[in-house]
């Protein structure tokens, strides 16, 4: 941490969504309940009472706050705290509580703890969908009495208090997937890698990130900022408006350079000037590269490289790139999961594919089946707690232990492949093993449909994520078996180095300029030309300027990234012919660390874009 005589403070981190931001700093402290078995007198019963009482009535009123503030814009949104409402009013479980208070002398926040997850245990339970969704709801409601009985005010990052940068020890992808667009300027976190989702989705938004900053609490405490008394304008992110910010006396403020990987509190004048005119410069670096949008991605040999995109939902923002791309290479269905209170149901899932097929009317579309686990985790869906929870039960080994929810994601993929070119994606898989008994399960969703006499298209490809290494080191005997795959390089990263991905503490081992990864890489390409199957690269490293190259020298023809990468990816394809990225590729192969891989790659680039 560099500290200057005027109070500004330099920190750290990794910028894993590039852009530059400036503004007051919203510091978000997620609420975690944490109740222990504990009792009370038979005297104090009446107030044990009393205490559940207001909890209730405090409940109450900011459910109906959040209620009326949301039904004008959002009646389905508004309607979910309706239901809470009711949950919260239930008769069976108040008195329930009652008695726990008033019979076993439980203590009133341990009363409600037992009470409502004992009864969301016993929905989770039952056969019919509807009741059994009504559990996550119950959790919620509970999560919310228990944070009123320890007077803990209420925070979340959908409504935020104006424009402002958003700060946080780390945010899950849920609360990334729900952010307030409109009014976050920028996220900062101690936490989190490059390849996190929080990262992955800040990146697709747009959002400039810098995550990994050791000590940032810290020094928001220390200064002040991170207050939630946020004036300033709606209208920061434009250039002139964050001037403003940048002309304003510093306290309070802070300046997020996701270039250079720093952020600064409380900027001192200099600083201030310094970053006015570095902002004008990224925007006129933004606008050249902006006008590459609608390019042919074309090599500068005129080689063409397919460019797909990475989605997260079937938002209209999220399709908007569905005008200058090729074809989906990764829709992550896991968060049309995250973003609901309960499972979604087949139907709801059968309109977002159907949207997001039709949207790219006849081009392909790849559709991950659920992978949740690792940093993501749904709160409806009970889940065994996990010393590694990225080498546990993770994504296609969570579908194979939850075959109804595995089936429910198939049959909605099958009814909706009528109305598009669907291609069905297994991610984490680690043999064949697990390619014959998804295959297996595809069989008998297909069988059941035809029972009931629904159509489906019969051209749906079937294909796998190259991301755990076994599967990469068995590419010449499952190229034979699946119609294509793609190569997820965050998770191939981790654990082809054993660095996990979200753990800062060994972010120094995650190293995905490491030429091992360029070697596997290669010998999986060269395995799936040999078999003529397709593959794709949709990791982020398909998006990241520095390694476009590299794998369009080793033989990929395919990439998908997020939405804002397509510009710079087709800008950076049309100043290098393939032969100049072949020499690159072999290079790189032939390094020894990933630094020197990453200095390579920076050349190669600083020659090629020196010549616009
Ligand atoms: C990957 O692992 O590279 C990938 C694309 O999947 P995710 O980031 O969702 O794990
Ligand atoms: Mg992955």
């Amino acid at each position: 941490m560099d500290k200057t005589q005027n109070e500004s403070i330099s920190l750290k981190g990794n910028p894993v969504s590039r852009g530059i931001a400036a503004g007051r700093v919203f510091w978000y402290e997620p609420f975690v309940p944490d109740i222990k078995e504990c009792h009370i007198e038979a005297a104090g019963t009446e107030a044990a009472l009393r205490k559940y009482e207001e909890a209730v009535a405090a409940a109450r009123k900011e459910l109906q706050d959040v209620y009326e503030s949301l039904k004008e814009e959002d009646e389905h949104r508004a309607g979910i705290f309706l239901a809470h409402m009711e949950i919260l009013e239930d008769e069976m479980l108040d008195e329930e509580i009652r008695s726990a208070i008033g019979e076993s002398l439980s203590e009133p926040g341990w009363a409600a703890e037992r009470v409502y997850s004992n009864y969301a245990k016993l929905l989770g339970e039952m056969e019919d969908e509807l009741i059994r969704e009504r559990a996550a709801d119950i959790m919620d409601v509970k999560n919310r009495l228990l944070r009123c009985f320890q007077g803990v005010p209420q925070r979340n990052l959908s409504r935020l208090p104006g424009a402002v940068i958003v700060a946080a020890h780390d945010l899950l992808p849920s609360d990334t997937a729900t952010i307030d667009r409109e009014n976050v300027l920028a996220i900062v976190t101690e936490a989190g890698g490059a390849t996190s989702h929080s990262a992955i989705l800040a990146k697709g938004f747009g959002i400039p990130a810098l995550l990994g900053i050791k000590g940032l609490k810290d020094a928001l405490g220390r200064e002040e900022a991170a207050t939630a008394a946020c004036e300033v304008p709606g209208e920061m992110r434009a250039a002139t408006a964050v001037g403003n910010v940048l002309d304003e006396a510093g306290a309070g403020v802070a300046v997020v350079d996701a270039l250079d990987g720093v952020l600064i509190v409380n900027p001192d004048k200099d600083t201030r000037e310094h970053y006015f005119k570095r902002l004008g410069k990224w925007e006129e670096e933004q606008r050249l590269t902006r006008e590459f949008l609608r390019r042919e991605p074309l090599t500068k040999d005129g080689v063409r490289i397919e460019i797909g995109q990475n989605i997260g939902s079937a938002a209209r923002e999220a399709l908007a790139a569905s005008g200058y791309t090729d074809f989906v290479g990764l829709f992550r269905t896991e968060f049309l999961f995250m973003e609901k209170e309960s499972m979604p149901t087949e139907e709801e899932q059968f309109v977002a594919y159907c949207k997001v097929l039709k949207a790219y009317g006849g081009r392909p579309v790849t559709v991950r089946t659920l992978d949740i686990g690792g940093d993501k985790t749904l709160p409806y869906l009970e889940q065994e707690k996990e010393e590694n929870p990225f080498l546990g039960n993770r994504a296609l080994r969570l579908c194979f232990e939850n075959p109804c929810l595995f089936k429910t994601q198939l049959r909605a993929l099958y009814r909706a492949s009528v109305h598009g070119k669907l291609q069905i994606m297994l991610p984490m898989v680690g043999g064949m093993d697990d390619i014959l008994r998804a295959k297996q399960i595809i069989g008998d969703v297909k069988n059941e449909l035809a029972a009931e006499g629904i159509a489906i298209s019969q051209d749906v490809k079937v294909g796998i994520m190259i991301e755990i290494p076994s599967i990469a080191l068995l590419a010449d005997v499952v190229a034979k078996e699946v119609d294509f795959a793609s190569i997820g390089t965050n998770d191939l990263c981790q654990y082809l180095l054993a660095a996990d991905r979200m753990n800062p503490a060994v972010a120094s081992y995650y190293q995905s300029y490491h030429p091992a990864l360029y070697r596997l890489i290669g010998y999986v390409a060269d395995e799936f030309q040999k078999a003529g199957k397709p593959l794709c690269v949709c990791g982020e490293l398909g998006g990241d300027r520095l390694t476009v190259p590299v794998l369009v020298g080793l033989g990929l023809r395919k990439l998908s990234m997020g939405g804002s990468s397509v510009c710079e990816v087709k800008r950076v394809l049309s100043k290098m012919t393939v032969a100049r990225m072949e020499e690159l590729a072999a290079k790189v192969k032939a390094c020894k660390t990933d630094q020197e891989v990453r200095d390579l790659c920076e050349k190669y680039m600083e020659n090629t874009l020196g010549n616009d």
